[in-house]
């Protein structure tokens, strides 16, 4: 089969060899299973279709969202020599009437057909005549919720099922894969999650970092000084600060065009153009721009602000380094864009969505502050089994010092257990550093907070340190209007001593207080015990012990 199959390749493509995961998937439809195609965008998801399409008796129905590009994919098929047709809103019922026909005659090898077709009985009853091996479906995650781009017609394609008395092979085929979308793409199309095939997301010429705490616009400036005969794209998140930042680098003497929805159509148009000419050296823009751009030698792809998500991160700074050669991609972190970020997501969904977005988003802000590989963070996010570090990425070249922190870690987490894991950072961070403020107060936490167990930091740093935590999974966030922080498993873990954790360059610190409530409250039971048993308190546990104990296996002073 898999000759006839590459074959195949070089007779309508001219390609010689599959890419990775191409052939397993050809091999699962041409074996009747059902399954699971993750690539990224440009993986190569259409010929495992299409190559199928051609060694199967029958039409092949390819389900696309994108009404415009059907005409498209139609006509280069056909020039390749490949009878293929589309149906969709823009043909006149006439059209449609006669398309169907030939169908029926078996003239094509693929039928491209909209969602919303599926909804229609009268066009489910006439399919019925059709021999059908295989459904495909592009951009499978149209189907999820928890998808980018939900299309609710996605939800008729079940109905397909009972069309046909011999069922047919479906694909799903898709460039986002979060768990959460693959498990709804699977469970929805009734395919066994073993047959998913999942590649191509790590892209070794990108190199990828994060800036935090500086100073943006001079790092802007400065990098594209460095990489004056370079091209790159510089992405925000809003209008107003594309505006500014493309009269910020003309000013200094930069060829900037920009790009944004805001901007009259010949204006985007002329900057478009101006960018792909290589006229303008820097394209400023919002994430209007880049669908559908090919532009090969981007070297660099900056982020002024932080994206909405991984699945928007990864796809804009993906058009970095497209002809292979080494690019560059950077985020430039400051907190105050995660807001942003929560307003813009707040504004723009529907209220039910917004606890997705919000955890979307949370994603990416733990991009931005894990101390792992972020090659690996990214393709793991995508679901792919994560090879080695990457070698070259922001993290993987940080020659700070590696230092332990797990005790700073245990005193963070025990915090949050004697708060009751019902607090956002903010206030767990004043305890921590011994604030008496009101909030503090009026939350009956004046007593904890007299001890201060961080209190040789400032509430920044700590802020900071949880933030790190968050990324490292050791505490997770719960989203809503006020996000409150609990402790994950791999948090219990650290707390119970199992896991020592580690952070680049930062200063640890000191020792559990002695006069902490939780010491004390160790000494007495430990005290009640020797009393018991008739021994000096001592013999039951040293001083050291017991500071040790508070740090880590905190519990609440309840419990003592
Ligand atoms: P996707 O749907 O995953 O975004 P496409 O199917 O549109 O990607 O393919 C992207 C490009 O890669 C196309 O130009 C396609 O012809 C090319 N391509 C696909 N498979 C191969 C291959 N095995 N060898 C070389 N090029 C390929
Ligand atoms: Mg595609
Ligand atoms: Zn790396």
């Amino acid at each position: 089969m898999l000759e006839n199959a590459t074959q195949l390749l070089q007779e309508y493509y001219g390609y010689d060899s599959f890419r990775e995961g191409q052939e397993t998937i050809i091999n699962y439809v041409m074996d009747g299973k059902s399954s699971l195609c993750v690539m990224p965008t440009g993986g190569g998801k259409s010929l495992c279709y299409q190559i199928p399409s051609l060694l199967l008796d029958g039409t092949t129905i390819v389900i696309s969202p994108l009404i415009s590009l059907m005409k498209d994919q139609v006509d280069t098929l056909l020039q390749a020599g490949i009878p293929a047709t589309f149906i969709n809103s823009t043909l006149t019922a006439e059209e449609v009437r006669e398309t169907m026909e030939e169908v029926l005659n078996g003239q094509y090898r693929m039928l491209y057909i909209a969602p919303e077709r599926l909804e229609s009985q009268s066009f489910l009853n006439q399919l019925k005549k059709v021999k059908v091996p295989l459904i495909a479906v592009d951009e499978a995650h149209c189907i999820s919720q928890w998808g980018h781009d939900f299309r609710p017609s996605y939800r008729a394609i079940h109905r397909l099922k009972d069309v046909f008395t011999d069922p047919p092979v479906v694909l799903a085929l898709t460039a986002t894969a979060t768990p959460a979308v693959r498990d709804d793409i699977c469970r929805l199309l009734q395919i066994n999650d073993d047959n998913t095939v999942i590649t191509g997301f790590a892209r070794a010429n990108l190199s990828f970092s994060v800036v935090l705490g500086q100073d943006k616009n001079k790092f802007l400036k400065d990098f594209i000084k460095k990489n004056a005969h370079e091209v790159g794209i510089i992405y925000a998140a809003t209008r107003k600060t594309v505006d500014l930042l493309y009269d910020l680098l003309n000013k200094s003497g930069v060829q900037a065009a920009k790009y944004h929805a805001g901007l009259p159509e010949a204006f985007r148009n002329k900057e478009q153009e101006r960018f792909l000419t290589d006229e303008a050296q820097v394209m400023v823009a919002t994430n209007a721009f880049g669908m559908g751009i090919d532009k090969s030698n981007v070297r660099y792809v900056i982020h002024y602000q932080l994206p909405k998500n991984m699945e928007s991160y990864y796809q804009e700074a993906g058009r970095a380094g497209r002809d292979g050669l080494a690019s560059e991609c950077v985020v430039l972190y400051a907190s105050q864009d995660v807001q942003t970020q929560r307003f813009l997501i707040d504004q723009a969904l529907d209220r039910e969505r917004i606890p997705q977005e919000l955890e979307k988003l949370q994603g990416m802000v733990d991009y931005c502050h894990t101390e792992s590989c972020l090659q690996q963070y990214i393709v793991q996010y995508f679901g792919e089994p994560n090879g080695e570090p990457c070698g070259q990425c922001g993290n993987c070249t940080d020659s700070r010092e590696v230092q332990d922190v797990t005790k700073e870690v245990q005193m963070v987490l025990s915090c949050v257990v004697r708060m009751g894991q019902k607090f956002g950072k903010t206030i767990i961070a004043q305890v921590l550093t011994g604030s008496q403020n009101k909030k503090v107060v009026d939350f009956g936490f004046t007593k904890l907070s007299t001890y201060g167990i961080l209190k040789n930091k400032s509430s920044k740093e700590v802020l900071g340190l949880m933030e790190f935590m968050i990324a490292e999974g050791l505490l997770l966030v719960k989203q809503g209007s006020m996000p409150t922080i609990y402790i994950s498993d791999a948090g219990k873990d650290v707390l119970l001593g199992k896991r020592k954790i580690t952070r680049k360059g930062v200063a640890v610190t000191k020792q559990i207080a002695k006069n902490d409530p939780l010491f004390e409250g160790l000494r007495v039971l430990r005290k009640k015990i020797a009393d018991e048993a008739g021994v000096p308190p001592f013999v039951i546990f040293s001083d050291k012990t017991l500071q040790d104990m508070c740090v880590k296996r905190p519990q609440t002073e309840d419990e003592l």
